[in-house]
């Protein structure tokens, strides 16, 4: 994948997550009243948006950064390693900052 059809994937993206990051900021259409969550259910709406929405943020941050890297030449290298990260898993998650490798170190350790 080239540098420009990474971008054009990233920026997308990126437009997507906009969307649904405002839609979620917007809160569940329709709240309902919170008395229903207290009688033992597990989540509320509210809880269950701002998971979705944490997602959605965290996600985001990686695309931009991914952008960055693009912007300065770093792109597609693993920022652990510096090893370039396989062409599979850029298409897969053009956002991927880490080789496979790194990644499952990094999320063993958590
Ligand atoms: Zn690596």
């Amino acid at each position: 994948m080239n540098d420009a059809t990474a971008r054009m994937r990233l920026e997308s993206i990126l437009a997507e997550l906009d969307r649904s990051i405002r839609v979620l900021q917007g809160g569940p259409p329709g709240e309902r009243d919170r008395s229903a969550a207290d009688a033992g259910s597990d989540l509320t709406d509210a809880d269950r948006n701002r998971a979705v929405l944490d997602v959605a943020v965290q996600h985001r941050r990686s695309v931009v950064e991914a952008l960055k890297r693009l912007d300065d030449g770093r792109y597609g290298l693993c920022v652990d390693c510096g090893r370039p990260v396989p062409e599979g898993r850029l298409e897969a998650r053009p956002e991927a900052s880490r080789c496979v490798e790194c990644q499952s170190r990094r999320e063993r350790r958590r």
